[in-house]
């Protein structure tokens, strides 16, 4: 799912001759000599059309699955993500950073010029492995930090890691999360609801305490939520509740940190392509026809949110803190 709809300059000057001036964006031309990257114009693109459709084939992982095992696989950025310069310098943590909205996040901030540390499961590192190398392949510092999240001396452990290896930490990205779909209250055990709550409400909890420290004026920290903190679903009653704590959270947190000069804000995404949704995540039904109830009509793919989370860690994004950014294909809030 590479990022084909681009103009070449050969293309473009031959669309010039042809009387199609108007569609190419002439400022994106490069002078002979400089760098191929900007030597392409974008065109518009459909948004309707952009990405893989339902139905979508049956298919099914153990917990936490693998990207790399999803058909289609996912879209993060590997190909077309391409950045200038916005975070130069910064030291990022991503939890979750393996795959899906963690993964498009590091492949765009190591693009953006920032080293970069993720954490994630033992059992993605397959997934994992992937994403040091494009960050290396970016020529930035990329760090591995596997472990479980549930543990709070492992949170510490993984700050301190982070902060040791970058040398610093200015952008925290609290991302990971689990979500299991349950048709009932009543197929909820508690060692299940204990799961749901350490990992998406104690976790952030605890790494945000070890990170805070360490920040300094112009860090920020930026929390994954949902549409399911606006419009839950009746099947994730757990999780849609850990998410309504994210959203919260994150207009607390903002209130508190920003005499430090820390801005908090948090992305909530529609339906997208990830592991988390065939990893127990989704009813079989609801993953054949993922993303068919969105106005655009397909899911969105993990790169579709990557320059979310660059615009949330920029310095030019500034004045915005305690805000919730949407990318939900049209449907649900915010
Ligand atoms: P994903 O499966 O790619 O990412 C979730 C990650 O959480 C996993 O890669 C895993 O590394 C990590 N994780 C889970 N439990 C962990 C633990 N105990 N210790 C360490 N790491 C753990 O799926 P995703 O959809 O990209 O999820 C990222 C975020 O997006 C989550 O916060 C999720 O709630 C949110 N989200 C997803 C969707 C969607 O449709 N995919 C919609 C709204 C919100
Ligand atoms: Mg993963």
């Amino acid at each position: 799912m590479s990022n084909k709809n681009v103009f070449t300059r050969r293309q473009a000057i031959g669309g010039i001759s042809a009387g199609l001036a108007s569609l190419v964006a002439l400022p994106a031309f490069s002078s002979p000599g400089t760098s191929s990257s900007t030597d392409v114009a974008p065109v518009l693109e459909d948004p309707i059309n952009k990405y893989p459709k339902p139905p979508f084939k049956e298919q099914s992982q153990p917990w936490p699955g693998l990207a790399g095992k999803m058909e289609p696989r996912p879209d993060h950025g590997e190909t077309s993500y391409k950045g200038s310069n916005r975070l130069a310098g910064r030291k990022a943590l991503i939890t979750g950073g393996d795959s899906g909205m963690g993964r498009a996040a590091a492949i765009a901030y190591a693009r953006e010029g920032a080293d970069v540390a993720i954490n994630y499961l033992p059992a993605e590192e397959e997934d994992a492995k992937e994403v040091i190398d494009l960050i290396k392949k970016a020529g930035r510092k990329a760090v591995a930090i596997p472990g479980d999240l549930r543990d709070e001396s492992f949170c510490q452990k993984m700050v301190a890691e982070a902060v040791k290896q970058l040398g610093g930490l200015d952008i925290l990205v609290n991302n990971a999360a689990r979500q299991q779909t349950k048709p009932s209250i009543l197929n909820i055990s508690s060692e299940d609801f204990d799961a749901t709550m350490k990992t998406n409400i104690y976790a952030p909890f605890w790494t945000t305490k070890a990170a805070v420290p360490h920040m300094k004026p112009g860090a920020v920290i930026i929390a994954t939520s949902s549409e399911q903190a606006y419009d839950p679903s009746a099947e994730l009653y757990d999780y849609a509740q850990t998410k309504a704590a994210t959203t919260n959270y994150v207009k607390s947190l903002a209130k508190q940190l920003a005499e430090k000069g820390i801005r908090v804000n948090g992305v909530a995404p529609g339906p997208i392509w990830t592991p988390l949704q065939v990893s127990g995540g989704a009813t079989m039904e609801k993953l054949k026809s993922f993303g068919g109830d969105t106005p655009f009509k397909r899911p969105g793919q993990p790169v579709e949110l990557a320059s979310i989370y660059v615009q949330l860690a920029a310095n030019d994004g500034s004045y915005a803190t305690g805000q919730i950014y949407g990318s939900s294909g049209g449907k649900g809030q915010p």
